[in-house]
């Protein structure tokens, strides 16, 4: 008899399910239920309030693109801060690039964490890095009292539900583009155009109230809803396209797996349902 972890998603009355072996962890924090579960064919899987958050096997899209994206494009990143993203996953790209003097992880909830260095340490491990300081602290309280100055905020968050729903607000988006200096960025998940088109949209039209510059790009990451994802980019000056530091990139000469010049450029090409989602047309 096989075992099976299911994900259902209920804005479209669909699901998807892991074969799996055996259960690692599976904990309750004051916040949510963590959960680390062996699949048959994914590797780990993590897993909070029973939504996917990563697999082994494709958690390097997600990560790769939330990163190296904005990194190639800001002129100087130096600081980062990372919202959610206790996984370690985020933060464990951004060490990659030698210039990332400091970050700061600010997640809600340590468990998540313990449960990444116990059983996902390929993917937490940086999380122990002198560079980076991590904080277990609501991120929408963090960001209004903060003040110290990024060049780089990326937003690692679950849904906009639960204790996730304050990351997807204006008044969170208006403190990160406070904390941002001058030529800051700030990249967030931003869900998938396909099956949560209304998040998409609201993230879009928050956004544009505060930056001068709103891009979606996209990424496919086979065990997320739809498959089909996005992330935002909101730059205070610095144009994904035509500021991509691509002397940078060759000369930083890192290995990825989904990330490339091409796919830098080709991932800002949206769908025209997409683009009309947006009112980009
Ligand atoms: N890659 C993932 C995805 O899109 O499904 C996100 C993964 S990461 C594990 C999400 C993290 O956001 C969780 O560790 C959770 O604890 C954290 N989080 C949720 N709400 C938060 C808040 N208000 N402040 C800080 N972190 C928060």
């Amino acid at each position: 008899m096989s075992i099976t972890y299911t994900e259902r998603y209920g804005e479209v009355g669909a699901s998807l399910s892991f074969d799996i072996t055996e259960v690692l962890f599976s904990k309750r924090s004051p916040f949510q239920r963590v959960e680390v579960v062996q699949t048959a064919h994914f590797g780990k899987l993590l897993v909070i309030d029973g939504f996917v958050m990563l697999t082994e096997r494709d958690e390097f899209v997600y990560h790769e693109m939330m990163s190296h994206v904005p990194l190639f494009v800001h002129p100087e990143p130096k600081r980062v801060l990372v919202i959610g993203g206790g996984d370690g996953g985020t933060v464990r790209e951004c060490l990659r690039h030698s210039r990332i003097e400091h970050i700061d992880l600010v997640d809600i909830d340590e468990l998540v964490s313990e449960a990444c260095l116990e059983h996902i340490p390929a993917v937490a491990e940086g999380l122990k890095s002198p560079r980076v300081t991590c904080r277990y602290e609501d991120g929408v309280a963090f960001v209004e009292e903060c003040r110290e100055q990024y060049d780089i905020i990326l937003v690692d968050s679950t849904d906009p539900i639960s204790v996730g729903e304050g990351l997807f607000t204006e008044s969170f988006y208006r403190n990160c583009f406070n904390l941002l200096g001058e030529k800051g960025i700030l990249v967030a998940q931003s869900e998938s155009p396909a099956w949560q088109s209304s998040v998409v949209k609201r993230i879009n039209q928050k956004l544009k109230k505060i930056f001068p510059l709103v891009h979606f790009y996209q990424a496919f990451i086979p065990t997320y809803p739809s498959g089909f994802w996005t992330f935002c980019m909101a730059s205070k000056g610095p144009h994904p396209l035509n500021d991509f530091r691509e002397a940078r990139y060759r000369k930083a000469n890192l290995s990825f797996r989904y990330y490339n010049e091409e796919l830098h450029r080709g991932a800002f090409a949206l769908p025209t349902y997409v683009k009309e989602l947006l009112n980009e047309i």
